[in-house]
């Protein structure tokens, strides 16, 4: 499988023009309503299927923000997103949705896990939003239960907690919820917003490694982005986003 160290173009036209990428995000800008600034820019992001990228900034620096473009729940004001050759920006809020449903799985910094439902409940909830999810979820493991059930194994949840109120799991446990629901059903990409920021340094180094390993068997490309730059440690690419006023982008690939 490719890896990001073969995009060490990031700064020039790519040689296929976006055409085989997961994700291609040119020249953006995105400014919010009240900020005096320039607001967060971007020259360009580039992963193909099943690379990972780590995306470092500090706070305030637009690390939520560009998630939320690439998730196509923000458009920019300027500049292209382009996720499995689909430019978000020419889709309806509508059409986003079930795009983000069908293609893109989601780990957020408080988890979001529903609390009045089971862990493998929640597991299960894309498969609900999105049919094209739901089948492939089905094709993985004959039901979407079963592919449920075995993305939890596989990621050590023991089968006495499935059926549990999330509420009665311990955050690390919470936090592994939260990675079988991103993956379930095989999405292309994979966004992880600072997951593991409640966790003591060794549950987050092991969760980065449970993530990483689990989109690199899923072939999901995965974008992670973190104030942490500690955690940065296995990605072969790179990107470090400034303080937002600064207006300057580095772009860093380094071999892992
Ligand atoms: P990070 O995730 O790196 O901490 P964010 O993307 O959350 O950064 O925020 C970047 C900047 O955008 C900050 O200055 C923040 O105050 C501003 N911002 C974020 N969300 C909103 C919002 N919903 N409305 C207005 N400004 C926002
Ligand atoms: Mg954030």
């Amino acid at each position: 499988m490719a890896n990001g160290i073969g995009e060490r173009s990031a700064h020039g036209e790519a040689s296929k023009a976006g055409g085989d990428a997961v994700i291609d995000l040119r020249d953006i800008a995105f400014t919010w309503p009240a900020q005096a600034g320039p607001g967060l820019r971007l020259d360009r992001l580039r992963l193909g299927a099943g690379e990972q990228v780590f995306v470092c900034g500090p706070s305030g620096s637009g690390k939520s923000t560009l998630l939320s473009m690439l998730a196509g729940v923000l458009l920019p004001q300027q500049g292209t997103v382009r996720v499995l050759g689909t430019v978000l920006g020419a889709l309806s809020a509508s059409q986003r949705d079930r795009f983000r449903a069908d293609h893109i799985g989601l780990v957020f910094q408080q988890f979001n896990l529903l609390p009045y439902l089971s862990v493998v409940d929640n597991v299960l909830l894309p498969c609900r939003f999105s049919p094209a999810r739901r089948k492939r979820a089905a094709a993985q493991g004959e039901t979407p239960e079963a592919a449920a059930y075995a993305l939890l194994r596989q990621l050590d949840l023991s089968p006495a907690l499935w059926q549990r109120p999330v509420t009665q799991l311990s955050v690390g446990q919470q936090q592994r919820v939260a990675a079988a629901r991103a993956l379930i059903g095989c999405p292309q990409v994979v966004l992880a917003d600072e997951p593991t920021s409640a966790l003591d340094a060794p549950r987050q180094r092991a969760f980065m490694a449970l993530l990483q390993r689990e989109c690199g068997i899923a072939g999901a490309s995965l974008v992670f982005v973190s104030h942490d730059e500690r955690l940065s440690a296995g990605f072969a690419q790179r990107v470090s986003l400034a303080a937002i006023d600064t207006m300057d982008v580095i772009h860093a690939l380094e071999p892992a």
